[in-house]
């Protein structure tokens, strides 16, 4: 990324102690007794709303009941039985419009169970318990000889692999960046996944056995989905979005504008958050989780003046109300109807690059249909730093035309994840599921992708016989 440090741009902004709190654990987990007084507040509902809502299914009130009585290993069972990343999905998930916004509670004017909080804690739990008692939660099925290729290692690659290593079938994991977990690794916020979580739990993950992983061996570069179909009896695509859509503004290139995904996945690699340079005026453009995340974690390294603008109102960003009011609280400021016309330009005395200065945007409404329109009136935010966040894309290379959307912008796949080539299932993010792109719905993706896999391997075997 191009940043050109100066009197705006700077790393160390903050003392280390003052940086360490920023990104400490934003949601502490509950100590034993907090965990049991939670469990016991919840009703253990029939045909309890918060299942439905969870997209993996996770028999909550069951896993919740088992908390209460002080068996937790029970409780994690139910939990990855259902959600093999369920201790990511207990940290990430947008509980406030999932389980815990189907909590009956939320009709009696009362808080909803903690079900993420308790998720975690009851998964926490069984990563310690096996660490420390080398007794695995799952045993793998006796190998059936079946081998299945996974090209991507996020959240719906690893489901994928996770199911299909307990049922007996091998799976190697091909995946284009040097370590496993997708954006678990290098999108989550750092404050919701502290102490290299996401490498902890894929190491827990791989441990079931069967699952080989290769790093650094991109789908389209060094290897093919033709040798794949040949090599494998089934392959599982789960690449995610790679590609950033582009803003379309003059001034895109000058330095200083950066595409918030990679401003993240920096911080997320980063071994000493002092070295980071920071901008005193940001301004995010975009109004999801990536643009959320972004002007939060700014204002966290020590950004004076964060701004993060949205081209439609706030009921129509994707980013929840939580998080709206997450980062309102941290010191973003939201600057609703407003779409970038240009980033202002200044020559940085030292490099001869044009860097950003500001940006400047048009006012916007929407028509009688329902358009976005511009309203002519302008203004201009200050901005050493400007952040794209406006949502990602397919990278299609590698894969076969056909099993992409009409658009092209996603991979067509059916209720099952299997794609219009036979052999191929995909899942995730890269896919058109009809949901929102979440840790938890790549997960779900994954999941199904390798039971109608497993399915397909058991009518094989049905015909052979
Ligand atoms: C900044 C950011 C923050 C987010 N925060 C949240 C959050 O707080 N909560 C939440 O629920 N969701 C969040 N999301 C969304 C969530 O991370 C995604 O929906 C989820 O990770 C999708 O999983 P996936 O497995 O489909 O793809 P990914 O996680 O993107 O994983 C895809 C994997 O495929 C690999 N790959 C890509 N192309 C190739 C190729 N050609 N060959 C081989 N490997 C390849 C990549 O290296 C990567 O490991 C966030 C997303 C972003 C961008
Ligand atoms: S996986 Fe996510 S949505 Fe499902 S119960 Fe757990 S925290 Fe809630």
């Amino acid at each position: 990324m191009t940043l050109h440090k100066n009197d705006d741009i700077a790393a160390g902004c903050l003392p280390a102690e003052q940086l360490a709190a920023n990104f400490a654990d934003v949601a502490p987990p509950l100590s034993a007794h907090a965990a049991v007084v939670e469990a016991h507040r919840c009703y253990y509902c029939y045909d309890a709303p918060c299942v439905n809502a969870c997209p993996t299914s996770i028999d909550i009130p069951g896993f919740i009941r088992k908390i209460g009585n002080g068996n937790l290993v029970g409780a994690a069972r139910d939990i990855l039985s259902a959600n093999p990343l369920g201790g990511m999905c207990a940290r990430a998930c947008p509980t406030e419009i999932l389980c815990e916004g189907a909590c009956v509670f939320n009709h009696q004017d009362s808080m909803p169970v903690a079900i993420g909080a308790l998720q975690r804690h009851a998964t926490d739990h069984q990563m310690a318990h096996e660490a420390a008692s080398g007794k695995p939660l799952f045993t793998r099925a006796a190998d059936t000889g079946r081998h299945v290729a996974v090209v991507g290692a996020g959240p719906a690659g690893l489901a994928c692999a996770h199911t299909l290593a307990l049922s007996g079938h091998r799976v190697t994991i091909f995946d284009a960046h040097d370590k496993p977990g997708g954006l678990n690794e290098y999108g989550i916020a750092a404050y919701k996944t502290v102490d290299d979580f996401a490498q902890r739990e894929v190491q827990w993950l791989l441990s079931i056995g069967g699952i080989e992983l290769h790093a650094r061996h991109q789908l389209g570069r060094d290897i093919a989905l033709t040798q794949l179909r040949e090599q494998f009896d089934a392959v599982f695509l789960g690449i995610g979005l790679g590609g950033i859509n582009a803003l379309q503004a003059d001034g895109e290139t000058f330095a200083g504008v950066l595409n918030a995904v990679d401003f993240i996945a920096q911080l997320r690699q980063s071994d000493d958050l002092s070295t980071l340079p920071v901008g005193q005026h940001v301004v995010v453009i975009g109004g999801g989780n990536t643009a959320i995340d972004a002007a939060v974690q700014s204002v966290k390294l020590g950004a004076r003046q964060v701004t993060m603008v949205y081209r439609r109102g706030a009921a129509q960003m994707s980013a929840t109300w939580a998080e709206r009011d997450f980062a309102r609280k941290q010191g973003v400021v939201l600057r609703e109807w407003a779409r970038p016309l240009r980033v202002v330009g200044m020559p940085h005395a030292g490099s001869g690059d044009v860097h950003a200065s500001a940006v400047q945007f048009e006012t916007t409404r929407v028509d009688a249909e329902g358009r976005l329109e511009g309203t002519g009136e302008t203004f201009r935010i200050k901005a050493d730093v400007v952040l794209k966040a406006i949502g990602q894309t397919l990278v299609s290379d590698g894969i076969d035309a056909q099993l992409l959307t009409l658009d092209g912008a996603r991979i067509a796949v059916d209720a099952d994840g299997a794609t219009s080539l036979p052999g191929v299932w995909a899942g995730g993010d890269c896919t058109n599921h009809q949901a929102l792109d979440l840790t938890v719905q790549a997960v779900q993706d994954g999941k199904l992708a390798a039971h109608a896999i497993i399915r397909q391997f058991a009518r094989i075997v049905a015909k052979a016989v």
